[in-house]
């Protein structure tokens, strides 16, 4: 592998002084790798949105890349448009818009109520200033109705004006490529980069892939499950498995990765230096 691979690493925005704190020092480490950008995820609901703009702005003065993530769920066209104008005088260049998920227990949807529409709206209210980011779904996305309903889907975003995709983490190299094809065949022709998630703690990964669609293979679960709470042995297939993917997405070439750092350093960084990508 070589350093013409771009890379970016995704942080969520810390809930206390304390994670904040630890987040600085994840993130002056990280940026040793230099990656082409550092995102900062988004929640539906308002406490959460500030935390997005304190990291997204922080990294900025920084003088790192910040590339906000933007959900439209459960907001009116002004709020978008407010947080678009904040980005905008802050000089933020890259967005990641999505379409988000609701909080349990609330019930309207908003005014955008797919992703495609609020790329639209982006275009529509800021032209050429934002590069954006949408999300794919290798082995689809959990509530569409077939696979050919969510590459559609897909394709909206990408008609609507989507500059370049990150995927859903998967296992599957299979799935990716498989994938692309299809989107190939469909004419999309924007970079689609994989989301790499590396693995550290094994059962709560398998938690969390459970409730985003993401597969876990039977021979890697079988696998992991079989070191109990060797958290060594986990760590280290975990990288080995990863690493391997990474290598193989890379040779088929795959525009770049975006690394789910779940905040740490650690793995991300592990997984940089064994593909030579720093
Ligand atoms: P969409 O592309 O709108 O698709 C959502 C679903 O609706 C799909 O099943 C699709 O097939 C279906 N669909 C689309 N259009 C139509 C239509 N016209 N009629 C019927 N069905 C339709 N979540 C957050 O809350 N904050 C984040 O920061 C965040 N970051 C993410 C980053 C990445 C790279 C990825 C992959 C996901 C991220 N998510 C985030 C999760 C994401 O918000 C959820 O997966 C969400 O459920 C879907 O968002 P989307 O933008 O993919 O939606």
């Amino acid at each position: 592998m070589t350093p013409q691979h771009a890379f970016s690493i995704e942080f969520f925005p810390p809930q206390t002084i304390e994670g904040a704190d630890k987040l600085r020092a994840t993130r002056a480490k990280l940026a040793e790798l230099t990656p082409e950008f550092f995102s900062v995820t988004f929640g539906a609901g308002g406490s959460t949105q500030e935390r997005t703009f304190e990291t997204v702005f922080e990294i900025q003065r920084e003088g790192l890349q910040a590339a906000p993530h933007l959900s439209c769920i459960g907001s009116t066209r002004p709020q978008i448009r407010e947080i678009l104008q904040r980005y905008k005088d802050a000089g933020i260049r890259r967005i990641i818009a999505l379409r988000g998920d609701l909080p349990s227990g609330v019930g309207d949807p908003g005014e955008l109520r797919y992703a495609n529409e609020l790329v639209a709206f982006i275009r529509a209210e800021t032209g050429d200033h934002f590069h954006i980011e949408v999300a794919a779904y290798p082995e689809y996305h959990p509530q569409a109705k077939s696979p050919r309903d969510d590459l559609l889907a897909f394709k909206r975003k990408v008609d609507a004006g989507a500059n370049s995709a990150i995927t859903q983490y998967f296992y599957n190299l299979d799935a990716f490529l498989h994938f692309r094809d299809e989107c190939t065949a469909q004419g999309i022709s924007i970079p689609i980069v994989p989301g790499i998630m590396p693995i550290v703690s094994f059962s709560k990964l398998a938690r969390f892939s459970d409730a985003c669609g993401a597969e876990i293979p039977r021979w890697m679960r079988r696998k992991f499950e079989s070191y109990g709470d060797d958290g060594d042995s986990i760590k280290a297939f975990g990288l080995e498995v990863v690493t391997h993917l990474c290598e193989q997405l890379l040779k088929a070439g795959a525009p770049g990765l975006h690394f789910y750092s779940m905040n740490q350093a650690g793995p991300t960084t592990e997984l940089v230096r064994r593909l030579g990508l720093a």
